[in-house]
């Protein structure tokens, strides 16, 4: 198994829970890449239903549900605040069709259903918003956790079921028959690899002479973490964009993002002096007390690994697809919330 991120991790502890013998190689630490660089939502998408991606957003929901009853140490139910104002760019009717599209597919969720607030109501909750062409809000829930920790966790459930995990250990490329060459030139052999390497997993099948079926749009995406309380998760239109952002509670602290960058595998994977500004002149545009650079403890990034499907990285898919060529089954693509899913996938493609 070649990855230590959130999906990597879930499979190895997928196999080894069914007695199977796994080793994962990753060439840094567990968690250090995409999947600590997350939103730190467990969610279906709402914003992937305007995509038609029911499938997805459905299997989001029962995955979010899953982790809230499994770790509820670690995941926590959340409630977010659509403003709507009358110069945004989805109508009352859409919102309501997409919050009650959402509420429907997660089927019987341990999560209250969405609803309309009135404006006074969004007011009282969100005195700091500005209320110019307010007109109410919708209320829904979704889940948050430290994906850090939540992924450490993983670690431990697979650390308990036997599974070696060695860090720091880079593998150089891999074979349809099951061998592993490592960077230091050591080979090693497998009755099954699993390349889930996120962001590098096409490129290790390019190093490796195997062509790949799927191809992968890598898109930054970036977060600023301010030195500003945080009473309610929102998620709020980029101004003049189609776009929207979440402004998110966290650890005390408020919670920026994201935005979407197409970039190269080789190019560097941090916040742009213009991800910084295109966030902070979001956040101003909807607050009365407007955020300074000052204010900012933090930035993030971490490269989206999407299945290629359009030219508008917005509407690339954030499904999976998995190929198997003999031993060797690559991961394409894979959310955070529904790793756990698709490690049963591709348990059932190792043995099919
Ligand atoms: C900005 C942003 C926000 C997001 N927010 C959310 C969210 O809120 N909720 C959600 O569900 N999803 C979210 N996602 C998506 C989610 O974070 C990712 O899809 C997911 O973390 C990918 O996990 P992964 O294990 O496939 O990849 P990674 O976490 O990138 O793991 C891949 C690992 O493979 C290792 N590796 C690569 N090549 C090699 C090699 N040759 N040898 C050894 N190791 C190697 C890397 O070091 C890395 O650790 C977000 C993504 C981004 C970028």
């Amino acid at each position: 198994m070649v990855g230590g991120g959130i999906n990597g991790l879930c499979c190895a502890w997928e196999l080894a829970r069914d007695g199977h013998h796994v080793t994962l190689f990753e060439r840094d630490g567990i968690m250090q890449a995409t999947s600590r660089a997350s939103s730190k939502l467990l969610h279906g998408g709402i914003r992937y239903l305007e995509n038609g991606q029911f499938r997805l957003v459905r299997e989001g929901l029962k995955e979010r549900d899953a982790w809230l009853t499994v770790v509820p140490h670690l995941a926590q139910p959340l409630p977010i605040i659509y403003p709507k104002y009358r110069s945004g760019r989805r109508g009352r009717w859409m919102l309501g069709a997409g919050f009650g599209l959402y509420t429907f597919l997660s089927g019987h969720s341990v999560l209250p259903s969405s609803r309309w607030l009135e404006k006074t109501e969004v007011q009282q909750l969100l005195p700091e918003l500005k209320h110019d062409n307010l007109e109410g809000g919708y209320l829904y829930y979704d889940a948050q956790m430290d994906d850090y920790l939540l992924g450490k966790w993983v670690a431990e459930q697979c650390q308990n079921f036997g599974v070696e995990i060695l860090e720091n250990t880079a593998v150089h490329s891999l074979s349809p028959e099951g061998r592993v060459k490592l960077s230091d030139g050591s080979k090693r052999w497998f009755d099954r690899l699993l390349n889930v390497a996120g962001p590098w997993s096409e490129h290790l099948l390019a190093v490796s002479d195997i062509a790949a079926n799927h191809h992968l749009d890598l898109v930054r995406g970036s977060h600023l973490v301010v030195d500003r309380q945080c009473d309610h998760a929102l998620i709020l239109e980029v101004p003049n964009e189609r776009r929207i952002f979440f402004v998110l509670p966290w650890q005390g602290k408020t919670l920026l993002g994201t935005t979407e960058v197409r970039q190269q595998l080789e190019d560097a994977i941090t916040c742009s002096e213009e991800e910084k500004r295109y966030l902070m002149n979001a956040y101003n545009h909807y607050f009365s007390k407007v955020i300074s650079e000052i204010e900012l403890l933090d930035a993030f990034a971490g490269l989206r690994p999407l299945l290629r499907s359009s030219v508008n990285s917005g509407k690339s898919s954030r499904e999976y697809a998995l190929q198997r060529n003999e031993k060797l089954i690559t991961v394409f693509g894979g959310k955070w919330t529904t790793a756990r899913a698709l490690a049963g996938k591709v348990k059932h493609k190792c043995f099919a």
